[in-house]
C-alpha cells in the first residue's frame, strides 16, 4: 500500500468514469463587443463525480496529462465539442465557432492532425467553425510545436494562443506560429480599468492584435467597468461571469437571448 497503489487505483477511477460517461463538458459563450452577439463558445470539461459531486478540470486535468488519459478524455472532448456546434449550427446559430482546449500530450502525440481530420470528418463540421486554444506552456516544445500547429492550420482550424502574456516567449510564438486569435490572460482583465500598468499592457495587446491582423478575445469580464474599458479601447471579443458563467449545453441555448441582452 502506499503511493503506488494510491496512484492505480486514481487510474483505475478515471477510465471507469469514462466507461460510465461521468465527463460533461459545459460552455462558456464569447460575445461579440460592439454587436453583443455570441460568436461561439469554449468547451470546458467537468468530471461528475458519484460522491465528491461536479469536479472541475483543475482538479483531473493535471492527472490526466501525467498519466497519458488526457489522449483518449481528449478526443471525447473533441467529438463531443464537434457534435454539438454541428447541432446548434443546424438549429440555426449558423456561424458559431467551438474553442477546444488542447493539452501537450494530445498536441505532440503521432498524427494528431490526422485524427483531428477524422472527427471532422466524422462529424460533418466545417474546419473553419473549430478552434483550438492553446497556451503559451503547450507551444514550449520549440521542435514539434511549428510543425503540429501548421499541420491543424493546413486542415482549415484557427488557432487561439491562450492566456497570452504569462508566458516568457509569448512574442517569439506569435512571429513564428500562424496563430488567429490571441486571447488576453483574465490576470491583466482584471485590474485593466484601476490599475494603469495592467491597462497599459492591455492597450498594447489590443493594438498589437489588431495591427497583426489577429482577433483579440479578453477573458475573465466580470464587471460593467472593465467591458467599458475594454469597449473602449477596440477589443473585439470578450468572454466572462458578466456574460454567463460555463453552462451545460441545454441551460445555455435556454439562458441565449438574455446573454445577448448585455
Ligand atoms: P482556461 O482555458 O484559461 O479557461 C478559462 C477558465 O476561467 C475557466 O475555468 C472558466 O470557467 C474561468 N472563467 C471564465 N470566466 C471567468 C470570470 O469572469 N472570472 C473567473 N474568475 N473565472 C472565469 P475552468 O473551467 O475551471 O477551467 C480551468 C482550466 O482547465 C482552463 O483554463 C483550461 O486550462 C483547463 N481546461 C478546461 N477544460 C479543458 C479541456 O477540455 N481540455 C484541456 N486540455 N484543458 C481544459
Ligand atoms: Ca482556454
Ligand atoms: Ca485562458
Ligand atoms: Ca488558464
Amino acid at each position: 500500500m502506499g503511493r503506488i497503489y494510491e496512484a492505480l487505483q486514481v487510474e483505475e477511477d478515471f477510465i471507469k468514469a469514462m466507461e460510465r460517461k461521468e465527463f460533461r463538458l459545459y460552455y462558456q459563450p464569447k460575445l461579440d463587443l460592439v454587436s453583443g452577439k455570441i460568436i461561439g463558445v469554449e468547451a470546458l470539461v467537468r468530471w461528475e463525480h458519484p460522491e465528491k459531486g461536479l469536479l472541475p478540470p483543475l482538479e483531473f486535468i493535471p492527472f490526466a496529462e501525467n498519466s497519458g488519459l488526457i489522449i483518449p478524455l481528449g478526443e471525447w472532448i473533441l467529438r463531443t465539442a464537434c457534435l454539438q456546434i454541428k447541432e446548434w449550427q443546424e438549429s440555426g446559430y449558423v456561424h458559431m465557432l467551438m474553442s477546444v482546449n488542447l493539452s501537450a500530450p494530445q498536441l505532440y502525440q503521432p498524427e494528431f492532425a490526422d485524427k483531428v481530420q477524422q472527427i471532422l470528418t466524422e462529424t460533418k463540421l466545417t474546419p473553419k467553425f473549430l478552434n483550438f486554444e492553446i497556451t503559451e506552456g503547450v507551444m514550449l516544445d520549440a521542435f514539434q510545436a511549428p510543425k503540429v500547429i501548421r499541420e491543424l492550420k493546413g486542415l482549415g482550424v484557427q488557432i487561439s494562443l491562450d492566456d497570452f502574456g504569462t508566458g516568457f516567449n509569448s512574442f517569439h510564438y506569435l512571429q513564428e506560429l500562424p496563430i488567429d486569435t490571441i486571447k488576453i490572460d483574465q490576470s491583466f482583465v482584471q485590474n485593466c480599468y484601476t490599475d494603469l500598468n495592467d491597462g497599459t499592457i492591455v492597450k498594447s495587446i489590443i493594438e498589437m492584435a489588431h495591427q497583426l491582423q489577429m482577433n483579440i478575445v479578453a477573458e475573465g469580464i466580470y464587471s460593467a467597468d472593465q467591458l467599458i474599458f475594454l469597449q473602449q479601447n477596440h477589443c473585439n471579443i470578450g468572454q466572462g461571469y458578466l456574460f454567463s458563467k460555463p453552462l451545460p449545453p441545454d441551460e445555455l441555448m435556454k439562458q441565449i437571448d438574455n446573454i445577448e441582452q448585455i
